[in-house]
């Protein structure tokens, strides 16, 4: 596990009773858990919690790397750079994959914001994601 971003409900369910296997970091409403050595402390040879994984999990191969908000929006960027040689039969359709960031944003953050997702893919979308961070940097910097 290199970095799971999950919201606190799913921490809760999914990876509470294995607190002192993680390294926790809190980002605002999500929270970041790496391995402190070996695989996700659900894996036992396969998941043991399948039917009930967190969202980034069913994400994958996307992989969330930026979630930031605005008092009206929630910014979402993804990528599905991550090394798996099975991702090619992975990667949900861009359709689900936007359900399930939706759905993500929505559980940690409520539904009163407007949910916005960049797919970090080819230049175009490179340079929409580096705009998105270097707006959202100038926000928080007049703030
Ligand atoms: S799919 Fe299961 S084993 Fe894999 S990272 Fe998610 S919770 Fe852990």
């Amino acid at each position: 596990m290199q970095g799971l971003m999950v919201t606190k409900t799913e921490f809760e369910r999914a990876f509470s009773r294995h607190r002192d296997a993680l390294d926790i970091t809190s980002h605002g409403k999500l929270m970041r858990l790496t391995a402190k050595a070996g695989p996700c402390p659900n894996w036992q040879g396969a998941c043991a919690i399948y039917e009930d994984r967190p969202m980034e999990c069913r994400l994958f191969p996307f992989t969330i790397s930026v979630v930031a908000t605005t008092p009206r929006r929630v910014h979402i960027t993804a990528h599905n750079r991550v090394n798996c040689p099975q991702k090619d039969h992975l990667l949900p359709d861009e359709t689900t994959a936007r359900g399930l960031f939706e759905a993500f944003a929505r559980e940690a953050f409520g539904s009163d914001r407007s949910v916005h997702i960049v797919f970090e893919r080819g230049l175009a979308g490179k340079v929409r994601v580096f705009l998105l961070k270097l707006g959202l940097r100038l926000r928080l910097l007049q703030n």
